[in-house]
């Protein structure tokens, strides 16, 4: 069982493939999946997600000429990518810089015409304000 067969069967499964399907589909045993699949993550063919079927731990995988451009486009804002996602800074938005950046960024994605002051310095960091504060 080659890496392209596996790499054809997530392919062929725009919502993602169960690792624990690809193993079974793929006649091979659970070890060599994940050899394989540890390969095509490597090689970031694929991506994983934990997920849990009737209790059992296992991996969704989605080819990588899947998901982007479709799964993280809600998350990004020009070459942006959501500033929440994983953060572990203490948060507190009005004063966060790097919210107000990407809020910003989706701001001038959408072609309107932006405030010259849409940013202004607040006790060392930025927030992004009206037009009228
Ligand atoms: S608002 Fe700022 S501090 Fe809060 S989670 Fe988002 S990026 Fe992190």
């Amino acid at each position: 069982m080659s890496v392209e067969e596996a790499l054809d069967y997530i392919k062929s499964h725009p919502e993602g493939a169960l690792q624990s399907d690809l193993w079974k589909a793929l006649k091979i045993d659970s070890r060599k999946c994940s050899r394989i699949v540890a390969k095509l993550l490597k090689d970031r063919h694929i991506t994983r997600e934990v997920e849990s079927v009737d209790g059992i731990r296992t991996y969704r995988l989605f080819c990588v000429s899947r998901t982007s451009g479709r799964r993280f486009d809600p998350l990004m804002a020009l070459d942006a990518f959501e500033p929440c996602a994983g953060c572990i800074e203490e948060c507190i938005p009005e004063h966060c810089a790097s919210l107000s950046e990407w809020i910003f960024s989706i701001v001038m994605s959408s072609d309107e015409v932006a405030p010259s002051n849409a940013i202004q310095e607040e006790g060392g960091s930025q927030a992004l304000r009206s037009p009228s504060s």
